[in-house]
């Protein structure tokens, strides 16, 4: 689900009504649920998190083989500490 979307969702469960009737607040809580769904989370990318590195080590297109994860660096800071740490380590590896 795009931004669009969203926002047309909230406008057609708000539109026929003047004031915010519970039907509405729900299906705006129902919308943002979904976007929580879709949105993967920190446990989910810390868990893989290491093969993206060794992905991005062995010098394949990590950010093309699981986009995901390449997407929510950009957004989380603290997964994305995370993945500098990890880089940090695995590269010292290689150099070994
Ligand atoms: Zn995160």
């Amino acid at each position: 689900m795009n931004i669009k979307e969203i926002i047309q969702n909230i406008r057609n469960s708000l539109s026929p009504h003047k004031e915010l009737s519970n039907e509405a607040v729900l299906g705006f809580l129902r919308v943002l649920e979904n976007v929580r769904e879709e949105d993967a989370s920190c446990t989910e990318i810390y868990s893989k998190l290491d093969e993206y590195v060794e992905c991005e080590v062995d010098k394949k297109d990590a950010a093309r083989l699981m986009p995901l994860i390449r997407e929510h660096l950009d957004i989380c800071h603290e997964c994305c500490e995370e993945y500098e740490a990890l880089l940090d380590v695995l590269n010292e590896k290689e150099k070994k």
